[in-house]
């Protein structure tokens, strides 16, 4: 099911401006009565990448359920495997049926999915905020609420958009109203070329900002850049999986990875790509594809799964959204995420709820948040 939910104030990236987020939400009815769930979303329909919540249904309808049908829910490896036979690419819509199935299996065996995953080494993440108003006095004024309310104190900024000089300084005046109370870092999201870049990182280190994401598209390019500011280098876009993940650690091009479970191509492989980063000597950062609280979860039970995670996460996509889904909202307290100790993902869906905003379904009347 698609599942259209408004987000409180327009996000701005430099590829796109989401006034709203929509889920691709998936059940997996198992013979033995358990039913998984699973999410597969992504940052302004075709904005970000070559999937669409639309696309990854139609591609989950058409091929990927045939595929599942009649086979064994419990050995989730060996089904993944089945379907990687027959359906390349299409990394977000995998990452969401692997989750349905690592659900249901939890629930089946009674542990959450982080004990399928190998064990988890933390039960709370922290997370950090993604300033994206667009305008400067408004973003000091939501990260001063968010210290406030003691639920964020790392900030990411999105830049891009506008000039470098422009950026620089919205950086800049965010880093010295928040001082030390704040880490300031910042994802062009490739809107930057490499000369761009070269001048941007030096000016951002002197603005006080810790770390730069993606500034630019080529991952050849971000290799040309690592190590020449005293600022980190973050990958994202460049991270399609463990082998594009190789390819950039093998010569150490930059110095951490932002780890997502959909760009990876499910919870296995994303646990793959931060492997290979561990072993590499890069620190590691749990991304997000601003996924509601089912992919969120999923993410977190994987990040829990780290032997390192040295810049934290920005699991806040559900804080973004206006409407809770969920019989029992997230944890999100004292600048951390609590990950569910529950079987499976350890969340329940509030069926009406969904319900209600799913495209296309006949609605039935429940409260919105006005
Ligand atoms: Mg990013």
């Amino acid at each position: 099911m698609l599942v259209d939910l408004p987000t409180f104030r327009p996000h701005k990236l430099s590829v796109a401006t989401m006034n709203g987020q929509t889920l691709m939400l998936i059940k997996i009815h198992c013979s033995d009565g358990i039913v998984g769930i699973g999410e597969g979303t992504t940052i302004g329909g075709l904005a970000y990448g070559g999937e669409s919540t639309e696309s990854m249904k139609l591609a989950i309808d058409t091929y990927f359920v045939p595929a599942i049908v009649g086979q064994d829910p419990t050995r989730v490896q060996a089904l993944m495997a089945r379907i990687g036979k027959g359906i390349k690419e299409n990394r977000f819509a995998k990452s969401a049926v692997e989750t349905a199935l690592l659900d249901a299996q939890g629930k089946r065996v009674g542990v959450p999915v982080s004990e399928l995953l190998g064990g988890r080494l933390r039960d709370r993440l922290p997370v950090a905020w993604t300033l994206a108003s667009g305008d400067t006095a408004q973003d000091i004024g939501e990260a001063e609420k968010m210290l406030d309310l003691r639920r964020h104190k790392i900030f990411k900024l999105k830049i891009g958009a506008k000039s470098v000089a422009t950026d620089i300084a919205h950086v800049a005046q965010i880093k010295r109203a928040l001082g030390e109370r704040g880490a300031v870092r910042v994802d062009v999201n490739m809107a930057w070329s490499e000369t761009e870049a070269a001048y941007g990182m030096a000016a951002l280190a002197d603005a006080g900002c810790e770390l730069v994401e993606q500034p630019v598209a080529s991952a050849a390019a971000l290799a040309r850049l690592v190590r020449r500011f005293p600022v980190a280098l973050m990958a994202d876009e460049s991270l399609r999986g463990p082998e594009t993940a190789f390819e950039i650690a093998k010569g150490h091009d930059v110095d951490v990875f932002a780890v997502k479970i959909a760009q990876s191509g499910g919870l296995f492989n994303a646990q793959r790509v931060a492997t290979i980063a561990d072993a590499a000597g890069i620190d590691l950062y749990g991304g997000t594809m601003l996924e509601g609280v089912v992919g969120t979860v999923a993410s977190a039970q994987v990040f829990a799964t780290f032997s390192r995670l040295q810049w934290g996460t920005e699991l806040f996509g559900p804080l973004l959204l206006t409407e809770e889904i969920l019989v029992t909202p997230l944890d999100y307290t004292d600048f951390e995420l609590t990950v569910p100790v529950g079987p499976g993902l350890g969340i329940d869906l509030d069926d009406d709820r969904v319900t209600f905003f799913t495209r296309g379904a006949p609605r039935k009347t429940i409260s919105v948040a006005g």
